[in-house]
C-alpha cells in the first residue's frame, strides 16, 4: 500500500492567513487520521514577493496552532534543477514544445477572437515545427517559451475530486499552454506538480480557488508517468456580504498572528477554523485533538462556501463572533494549570508575572484564574480586566465607579470603616466577612448591595465578576482593606 503523504505548500508572501490556517488543519487532520505524514514546502519561486519574514511568520503560525509536520520544511527554490528536468524531459519526449511566437503576434490572434466572440486558445503554430526551423530559430537568437502539448484527441480528461465530485474538460477545449517562461523559468503550475512527484505526495487538499490548474496539472501528471494524487479542493471562505475574506477588506483579523495577540487559545481558533468547511454531520461543535482527528473525513468538506461573520461592532474583536464563543467555551473549560500557562506570557507583557506567581503561590494563582475566568473572553482579559488580582494599580472603569461608587457620597465613609473591621477580624474567611458587610448594612441602615457594589468597584474596579465574597479571599485581607481605606481617592476627580 502506498503511504498517505500530504502538503502544505504555503507561498511566503505574507502571514499565515486563517484559510491557510484551515488548509493546513485538513491536511494535518487527514494526515493524523491515516496514520500518513504532513510535508511542509515553502513555495518561494517568486522571489520578489517571498520575504524571510512572511515564512518565519507561516512557521510560527503553525506552531502556535499545534500544527506539527513531519518532514520539511522544504524550500522550492532548492528544487529548480528538478523542474528544469522535467521541462527537458517533456521536450524530449515530444510531450511539450518550444514556441517562438511573440507577444504581438498572440494579441493580434486574441484581439481577432475577441471580435468574432470566440473563445480564444493558443493555435498551435509552432507545435509542429520541424528540428531545422527550431534551430534556425534558436541560432538568430529568438526568444521562446516551452508550452504543454494537449494530447490531440477526442474525449475528456479528469479527476475525481473527493469534494465536488468527477471534474472533467474536452482535450479539445485546452490550450497548449506555457510550462516555461521566456526566460527559462518554470512556471509554478509545474513546479508545483514536480514538487509534489518528488516528495510522493498521494493526498491533495487545497482552496478552490486552484482548481483552474487542475486539469493541466493531471495532464502533467500523465505526461509524467506519474501517479495522480486524490485531489479535495475545499470551499472558500467569504464574509457575511460574500466577498473574499482579505487583509484589504477585512484587515488583521485574516491574520493568525492577530488571534494570537489577543489572547486566544490556539486549539479554540483551530477548532473553530475546521468547522468553517467541514461537519461533523451532527451538532457536535467542540472536539479535543484525537476526536477531530477520529472523525474528520475528506467527504463531509461542504460543497458550498464557508460564511465567516466578520462583524464591526465590538472594538476589541472585529471577527466572527463564534470564533469569540469557542474561545471562551475552552477558556471556561480547559483543565486550569493548562490554562495557567497559557496566561502566563501575558501576565508578563504587564509586569505582573512576579506578582501573580512565585512558587508557593502557585495554588493561590491557580484557583483566582479559575475564580476569574467565568467572565472573561480572552487571555489578556486576566491582565486587563482582571489586574486587580495581580496589582494594586488598575483603572477603576467609569461605568461602576459612578453607579457604584460616586453616586453614594456615604461610602466614602462606610467602606474605610468596613476596613476597620475587615482589619480586626482574626478570622479572614467567605463567612466572615459576609457576615461583617451585612452587618454594618443594617447598623447603616443601608441596603446591602450598596455596601456591596461599592466594594466590588473599589477592590476590583469592575462592574461585575465572581462573588465578591470570593474575591475578598483572592485579593487577601491586607489588600483589601488597603484598598477600602482608601476609597476616597475615587471622589478627587
Ligand atoms: N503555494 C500555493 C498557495 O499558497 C499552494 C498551491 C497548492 O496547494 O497546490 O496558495
Amino acid at each position: 500500500m502506498t503511504e498517505t503523504r500530504l502538503r502544505f505548500p504555503p507561498s511566503p508572501t505574507g502571514y499565515l492567513h486563517i484559510g491557510g490556517a484551515r488548509t493546513a488543519l485538513y491536511n494535518w487532520l487527514y494526515a493524523k487520521k491515516n496514520g500518513g505524514k504532513l510535508i511542509l514546502r515553502i513555495e518561494d519561486t517568486d522571489a520578489e514577493r517571498s520575504t524571510q519574514e512572511s515564512i518565519q511568520g507561516i512557521l510560527d503560525g503553525l506552531k502556535w496552532l499545534g500544527i506539527d509536520w513531519d518532514e520539511g520544511p522544504y524550500f522550492q527554490t532548492e528544487f529548480e534543477s528538478d523542474h528544469e528536468a522535467a521541462s527537458k524531459q517533456l521536450l524530449e519526449a515530444d510531450k511539450a514544445y518550444k514556441c517562438f511566437c511573440t507577444k504581438e503576434e498572440l494579441d493580434v490572434k486574441r484581439e481577432a477572437a475577441q471580435k468574432n466572440k470566440t473563445q480564444y486558445g493558443y493555435d498551435g503554430t509552432c507545435r509542429s515545427l520541424s528540428a531545422e526551423e527550431i534551430a534556425e530559430k534558436e541560432t538568430a537568437g529568438l526568444p521562446f517559451v516551452v508550452r504543454f502539448k494537449v494530447p490531440d484527441k477526442d474525449g475528456e480528461i479528469g479527476y475525481d475530486d473527493k469534494v465536488l465530485g468527477h471534474i472533467k474538460a474536452q482535450y479539445r477545449e485546452i490550450e497548449d499552454f506555457v510550462i516555461v517562461r521566456s526566460t527559462g523559468k518554470p512556471l509554478y503550475l509545474l513546479c508545483n506538480v514536480v514538487d509534489d512527484i518528488r516528495d510522493r505526495i498521494s493526498h491533495i487538499i487545497r482552496g478552490s480557488d486552484h482548481m483552474t490548474n487542475t486539469i493541466r496539472q493531471v495532464l502533467l501528471y500523465n505526461a509524467l508517468e506519474a501517479p495522480v494524487p486524490v485531489f479535495a479542493h475545499m470551499p472558500l471562505t467569504l464574509d457575511n456580504k460574500k466577498a473574499k475574506i482579505s487583509k484589504r477588506k477585512h484587515g488583521e483579523i485574516v491574520a493568525v498572528q492577530f488571534y494570537e495577540e489577543k489572547g486566544f487559545i490556539p486549539w479554540a481558533l483551530s477548532n473553530f477554523l475546521v468547522l468553517l468547511g467541514w461537519s461533523p454531520g451532527n451538532d457536535t461543535e467542540f472536539f479535543t485533538q484525537d476526536e477531530l482527528i477520529e472523525t474528520f473525513s475528506l467527504e463531509r468538506i461542504n460543497k458550498t462556501n464557508s460564511i465567516f461573520n466578520y462583524q464591526k461592532g465590538n472594538p476589541k474583536f472585529f471577527t466572527d463572533p463564534k470564533a469569540i464563543s469557542f474561545n471562551e467555551h475552552y477558556l471556561r473549560t480547559m483543565p486550569i494549570e493548562e490554562i495557567g500557562v497559557m496566561v502566563k506570557p501575558f501576565l508578563e507583557k504587564e509586569d505582573l508575572w512576579d506578582v501573580a506567581y512565585e512558587g508557593e503561590k502557585k495554588e493561590w494563582y491557580l484557583t483566582t484564574l479559575d475564580l476569574i475566568r467565568d467572565r472573561f473572553q480572552v487571555l489578556t482579559d486576566f491582565g486587563d480586566r482582571g489586574r486587580a488580582y495581580f496589582s494594586d494599580e488598575f483603572t477603576v472603569e467609569q461605568k461602576p465607579l459612578k453607579k457604584n461608587v460616586l453616586k453614594h457620597e456615604g461610602l466614602k465613609e462606610w467602606l474605610p470603616m468596613l476596613a476597620d473591621r475587615f482589619e480586626a477580624l482574626a478570622v479572614y474567611n467567605l463567612e466572615t466577612t459576609e457576615q461583617t458587610a451585612r452587618d454594618l448594612a443594617t447598623e447603616l441602615d443601608v441596603k446591602p448591595g450598596v455596601i456591596i457594589n461599592g466594594m466590588r468597584t473599589v477592590v476590583t474596579g469592575q462592574l461585575a465578576g465572581p462573588s465578591m465574597f470570593d474575591i475578598l479571599m483572592a485579593i487577601g485581607q491586607k489588600r483589601v482593606v488597603a484598598r477600602l481605606r482608601d476609597v476616597a481617592k475615587l471622589y478627587e476627580v
